[in-house]
Formats: structure tokens, sequence, C-alpha cells
């Protein structure tokens, strides 16, 4: 019955017309949007109004709650999800937009916070909290391999299984047990290049822990596709199977 009501909504919310300055949004904000293909535009713009309609969005800090901040993030998030149907970060139901990075102190002084890089957290209970400022240099750049919107939202599909833990589910054991192996092996690689404070493409702080190996490498995933596929192929191949689609195509 639940569905039925939300799928009945959808389709109101797609009967809607797109509003033509959403168009000049995702053109200056998001630099992903030139590499894809008619049917992507088309499937993301779909991702992009039923995200904007269904998410409670708030802003604070003195920032104002604008088209531009819901289209940029919501089209950022959608880049994500071109390559499955019908879903649409279902379990994320608050995003709450800050101007500038966030910045919690205890009474202490000590600064506490999800991400110790303060620019964004994602909540396993449905909230999303990103810095406006950091969305959009982060979406305005498509290649530098940092993009917060994608870092938060790959937190949530990783929490999909009910923990934030870089676990992932593929649709078969064998791929899943895959993923297993070769994540522990690039994050091992990883810690110690960090250690050794070695170059890397991906970001050291994909060393924090397997969670945020996951994010980072989703990060790089859609900024450096061909790169993590040179360097990483293994985890490049894993993740176009688990995105479903491969963003080489937009460079
Ligand atoms: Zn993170």
């Amino acid at each position: 019955m639940f569905n039925w009501f939300r799928n009945r909504r959808r389709k109101r919310i797609l009967q809607e017309p797109w509003a033509s300055a959403w168009d000049l949004i995702l053109e200056n904000n998001i630099g992903h949007c030139k590499g894809l293909s008619t049917t992507e535009r088309d499937k993301l713009k779909k991702i992009i109004r039923i995200i904007v309609h269904e998410k409670h969005w708030e802003a604070h800090g003195g920032l104002e709650l604008s088209d531009e901040i819901k289209v940029t993030i919501a089209g950022t998030a959608a880049l994500m999800l071109l390559g499955v149907e019908d879903f649409y970060f279902e379990h994320v139901n608050t995003i709450i937009v800050y101007p500038h990075p966030i910045r919690r102190q205890t009474q202490g002084g000590l600064v506490v916070g999800k991400e110790s890089r303060h620019a964004g957290e994602a909540w396993q209970n449905g909230q999303v909290v990103l810095s406006w400022q950091d969305v959009l240099s982060d979406s305005r750049n498509p290649f530098d391999g940092r993009n917060l919107v994608i870092h938060e939202f790959a937190h949530c599909l990783d929490g999909l299984d009910g923990e934030m833990g870089g676990s992932l589910a593929f649709g078969d054991a064998a791929t899943t047990r895959r993923w297993h192996r070769v994540c522990e092996t690039e994050f091992a690689a990883l810690t110690r290049a960090a250690e050794r404070r070695q170059k890397t493409l991906l970001d050291y702080y994909g060393a924090t822990n397997q969670a945020e190996f996951f994010a980072v490498a989703s990060e790089t995933f859609f900024e450096k596709p061909r790169q993590l596929d040179e360097e990483h192929a293994e985890l490049f191949e894993l993740l176009v199977k688990y995105y479903r689609i491969d963003p080489t195509k937009w460079t």
C-alpha cells in the first residue's frame, strides 16, 4: 500500500514541468553533466526532481535555502544512481546545509564530529549534513578527486545494510567476498602509503577505516575513473559492478 502511494506521488512529481532555470544550475555547478549522454541527462533530471521533492531540506548558519543548493546537491547525488532503477536514497530523509565547514565544540574545546574533515557528515538515522562552500567548489571541479556529496552519500549507501562499515552487498556472494578481499588489500596498501607519506591516487583520508576507504574510493571512482582503472583495476572493476556505471565514458 505504502509503495502504491509513493509511486503515485512520484508520478505526479515527474508530470510537473522541469524548471528551465535548473538547467542553468546543472550547467554552472555540476561539472560532470557535460560528459553525460542525453539519456543519462534525462535520467539525472528525473532523479533530481524526486530527491528535491522527497527529502526534508534545512539550511542553518545564516544560509538561505535555494533551488541552487537543492539541485546542486541532488544532482551530484543523482550521478551515483544513474546505473540503478527506482532507488532514490529512500533511507536519507533530511539534508542539512551549512554555509561553511561545521565546527562542533565540546566544553573542553575538543572538536567532535563524525568526519575529521568537518565539511560533511552522514548519519545512520538518515541525516546528511553538508557545507555549501565545499559542495559548490567540489561539484564545479569534477576531476580533482574530491567530492563532498559523493563522499557522504557513499556512506549512506554503505549504511544500507544497517551499518556504515565499508561492507557492501553485491548481487552474489562471490562478488561480495571479492569486494572484502580487494577492499582489505587496498586499505592496507593505502594505510602503508599514508604512514610513509607516499603520494597516492586515493586520498589518505581513506586510510582512516574501511568506511572512509569506500567513501574516498567512490570520490576517486567518479572524479578520476581512468586513473583508478589504470592503478587499481580490480577496485575499479568492482565499483563499476556496484554502481552499475562506468564514469570513464564521461571524461
Ligand atoms: Zn567520511
